[in-house]
């Protein structure tokens, strides 16, 4: 196999997704498409010698590097024992671990966890439930849903109608019942003297002022804990979540914590939402919990709302589910990563790395370009000054040809390396970005 053999074959056949596919067409101006042949800690290799650092950790899932010894152990093993079986009548050791080891990460307040295989689907999972937990309680007017402006939480058509960014929702419109949105407590909205804090404030007071009016008809609001990623790694002060909760609780709204990206120690703690002392009512994941390695997603809820649906009649049942709900290989996969967390303390050693990475960004605080360098644990980001709108597409190039894989959204440049970079290959990262987005700006 070669590189141009497998991308000709792909772009013949593969439908990418997030992708415009004219734009990887034949020609000089193509944009490159990577056949990635291996992979091998924080490295991808293609199949003409080639490598590339994968700076956002394969799309935000990679928590360990590719081909991880002991999840790839732990798969093998189960693949001894079984693959899947339906989880409807049937249950199996690692979805019961699981279930068990996520509870217990949540103090026991998120007891009850339902499983599905991709983070837009636990978006629609806590959408349903919260919706059906309060008609089964005699509150069936509650039947319209909250969220930030700028938030992502999946691209299905009911998971689009709680996402706020243009591009993605846009060309759908007309399918989706729109949630309304509400200030977001972005800390790069402050103004002249005012705080990360006053901005979380004013966010908190705009949220109050629409449950005031609407709470009635509100089943819940769901927001993505300290940074909202996929619009822009949008990092916000803690406050507003201790707000948010105290309103929610105040004006009988559920919390949805959308922790798909942010969960799995990215934020600095294993849960984001842990930085404001608070849990939510239900709590979504996905991403980083199978290691990167298999699709797995979930809803994690409390006593209260399972307790709404445990009754006689099947209909007050939550009758959802997936062909793959609780597969056992991805579970499997999850338990070895939960492993990796507890046997190398993960949380205590990233902070050491998340420090690195910090110090190396340094620079790039003085740089003309560079505005609002910002950083919460093992997410780092920087807005790009340029009027270019080809920016974005110019850096990721320059990045390929510097060995280095990085996607910036608009002109937001961001890291999100596997928890195993070295602090060599951090150095790597950073300095090979500095060139590509010197590069970028004067090509
Ligand atoms: C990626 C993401 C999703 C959607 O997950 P998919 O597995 O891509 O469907 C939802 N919410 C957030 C915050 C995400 O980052």
């Amino acid at each position: 196999m070669t590189n141009s053999d497998l991308l000709q074959r792909s772009l013949a056949a593969v439908w990418h997704p997030c992708t415009q596919m004219k734009q990887h067409a034949e020609g000089d101006s193509a944009l490159p498409m990577i056949p990635i042949a291996s992979g091998k800690g924080v490295w991808l290799h293609d199949f003409d010698g080639r490598r590339y650092l994968d700076g956002i950790s394969s799309w935000w899932v990679n928590l360990f590097g590719h081909c991880n010894p002991r999840i790839n152990a732990a798969l093998h093993a189960q693949l001894e024992q079984l693959e899947h079986v339906l989880l409807a009548g049937c249950t199996h050791q690692p979805v019961v671990e699981l279930s068990e080891r996520l509870s217990a990460l949540t103090g026991g307040a998120l007891g009850h966890c339902f499983y599905a295989s991709d983070g837009a689907s636990a978006t629609e999972i806590a959408l349903k439930m919260s919706f059906h937990s309060w008609r089964n309680r005699g509150q069936g007017g509650k039947q319209e849903f909250l969220c930030l402006r700028g938030s992502y939480h999946g691209e299905t058509v009911g998971a689009l109608a709680v996402t706020d960014v243009a591009l993605f929702k846009d060309a759908y419109a007309p399918l989706i019942r729109p949630a309304s949105t509400v200030p977001t407590p972005d800390a790069r909205l402050a103004q002249e003297g005012e705080s990360a804090l006053d901005v979380a404030r004013r966010a908190a007071a705009a949220l109050e002022r629409h449950l005031d009016e609407h709470h009635s008809r509100i089943a819940a609001l769901i927001v993505e804990p300290l940074i909202q990623c996929a619009s822009g790694m949008a990092m916000y002060d803690p406050e507003y979540l201790r707000l948010a909760r105290a309103l929610c609780d105040r004006y009988q709204v559920h919390l949805i914590c959308d922790e798909i990206a942010v969960g799995c120690g990215r934020s600095g703690t294993f849960f984001a939402h842990e930085q404001a002392g608070i849990r939510p009512d239900f709590l979504c994941l996905s991403k980083g919990i199978s290691g990167g390695y298999l699709p797995l997603s979930m809803v994690l809820t409390t006593d209260t709302v399972y307790a709404a649906f445990y009754d006689d009649r099947v209909s007050r049942g939550f009758l959802h589910s997936h062909s793959y709900t609780g597969n056992a290989l991805a579970c499997r996969a999850a338990l070895a990563t939960l492993d990796i967390f507890a046997e190398d303390r993960v949380i205590d050693t990233n902070r050491a790395l998340s420090a690195h990475l910090g110090n190396c960004l340094k620079p790039l605080a003085d740089h003309p370009h560079v505005r609002h360098l910002r950083q919460c644990g093992m997410i780092a980001a920087f807005d790009v000054r340029s009027d270019d709108t080809q920016f974005s597409e110019r850096f990721y190039r320059q990045a390929l040809a510097r060995e280095i894989l990085l996607r910036p959204i608009g002109n937001t440049i961001y890291f999100m390396p596997p928890y195993v970079i070295s602090q060599e290959e951090c150095d790597f990262l950073v300095a090979r970005a500095i060139a590509a987005l010197d590069a970028a700006l004067h090509s």
